[in-house]
């Protein structure tokens, strides 16, 4: 695992609401979101981030090799990067960006609160 994909620190975490990964705010703004970079764009962007991920999160686990895992498949985070996930994100992507991920990238946008799903 990179150590760059984990979390430097245990505060200021947030998690990605595309993902889910839980890094630092400063990390997505140095880093991006190893998953979601191409489609999000969080480096040097702290806005995107701000609307894009969220402090809110239940629940951590660490995946390191995604395709053996259940806890990945469970998640739906098999095709992630190894690194730390929240179980749970509170919080929705705004309209504009699930519809730019629908309509410009063919990405169908599955909430990560489980809290309200189900
Ligand atoms: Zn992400």
């Amino acid at each position: 695992m990179s150590l760059d994909s984990v979390p430097k620190e245990l505060r200021n975490l947030r998690a990605c609401l595309l993902c889910s990964m839980v890094k630092t705010f400063d990390q997505f703004e140095n880093d991006g979101c190893d998953n979601c970079e191409q489609l999000l764009g969080f480096r040097n962007n702290a806005a995107m981030i701000q609307e894009c991920t969220s402090s809110s999160f239940d629940g951590v686990v660490s995946m390191v090799s995604p395709l053996d895992s259940w806890v990945a498949k469970w998640q739906r985070i098999r095709e992630c990067v190894p690194g730390i996930y929240a179980i749970s994100v509170s919080g929705r992507l705004p309209e504009h960006i699930i519809q730019e991920l629908d309509e410009g990238r063919n990405v169908k946008y599955i909430p990560r609160d489980r809290r309200q799903a189900n």
